[in-house]
């Protein structure tokens, strides 16, 4: 989502009320997802009428980052981590404090994936209980890294370069996989990994396509040659890494409505009826567990396991609900 798109999102939930308290934004974490959170920041604190006048003295302290209600945390230099002490210390401590102008209170938790996991336990809690007028922001690009406790309980908006993006064909073919009306039991994880493996095995080779058709207006490069394996192993990593963010946004929608969450926060509104058959069928223990084995998929893979298996694996750990689809 352009940043613009993803601005104008969050803009209609505070004209409506519903602000959520604690916003995930995944991209580049010094490019579009700072200057998103920027511009949400500048809506919370302009003086202007028409906000966010981006030229108030209200908009200019938020952009310079010196704004007395907001705390921007980022990771420690040396061990590259958001310690205990950052959270508790300056984040937490801000936000435990009277508003200083009588407004919004807001934390921003920059690269949040590299929260310590002290760091993480400390804010979780605040996060489950906030203080009214409270906005989290988190910015990411490794949504994947962070607590599935902690996605659950934010709404996220992806102002992610493309290449985190599922093409439209891959996203559809991979909806009727998950959508389709399957039986119950070992057969159904099993018939899933395996259409999930075939379409990994078409991505791979669209990926040697691509690449190898690139390459053909370059005059020095060996099309057998390792750095044309190389580029078809990157390219194809970056997409298998889309098709995962795109299966665990299925599992996130189903915990968001096991959750009570808004239709509006779903990935796959279109599904919405499918969504809520399944997750009828689900507790919420079981809703976040297949959240999480997604990104046990994304970690073993990452590990150069074998595809088959990591999927076999894990899907068969994955409760569909399938079977609360049957009884209704
Ligand atoms: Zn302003």
């Amino acid at each position: 989502m352009q940043v613009d798109a993803a601005f104008d999102c969050m803009k209609h939930a505070y004209e409506s009320g519903r602000m959520p308290g604690g916003l995930i934004i995944t991209g580049d974490i010094r490019g579009d997802a700072a200057e998103l959170a920027t511009r949400i920041l500048q809506m919370l604190y302009c003086q202007e009428p028409q906000a966010p006048c981006r030229a108030c003295a209200g908009c200019l302290r938020v952009r310079d980052q010196t704004a007395y209600d907001v705390v921007w945390i980022v990771p420690e230099k040396k061990s590259r981590q958001i310690s205990i002490d950052q959270m508790r210390d300056r984040l937490l401590a801000v936000i435990g404090q009277t508003s200083f102008e009588g407004g919004w209170k807001a934390g921003v938790i920059v690269g949040a994936d590299r929260m310590s996991p002290s760091a993480s336990n400390a804010f979780l809690k605040t996060l489950e209980e906030p203080p009214p007028q409270t906005l989290f922001l988190l910015l990411t690009d490794s949504p994947q890294n962070l607590l599935p406790t902690i996605l659950s309980r934010c709404q996220r908006l992806d102002v992610d370069h493309d290449v985190h993006t599922l093409n439209a064909v891959w996203r559809s073919e991979l909806l009727q996989i998950l959508a389709a009306p399957l039986p119950p039991g070992p057969i159904s994880a099993l018939a899933t990994s395996a259409q999930i493996g075939a379409l990994l095995a078409t991505m791979k080779e669209e990926a040697e396509t691509q690449v190898k058709a690139e390459a053909k207006n370059e005059v020095d490069v060996d099309a057998s040659g390792d750095v044309m394996s190389a580029r078809i192993s990157a390219r194809y990593r970056e997409q298998r890494l889309a098709l995962l963010i795109a299966l665990q946004d299925w599992y996130r929608d189903l915990l968001v409505i096991r959750s009570g969450g808004a239709a509006d926060l779903l990935h796959y509104p279109e599904q919405q009826e499918t969504l809520r058959m399944r997750a009828a069928g689900l507790t919420g223990g079981q809703a976040l567990a297949n959240v999480a084995a997604i990104d046990g998929i994304q970690r073993q893979l990452e590990r150069n396991l074998s595809e088959d298996y990591v999927l076999a694996y894990w899907m068969d750990r994955i409760v569909t609900g399938v079977q609360a689809e049957r009884r209704v």
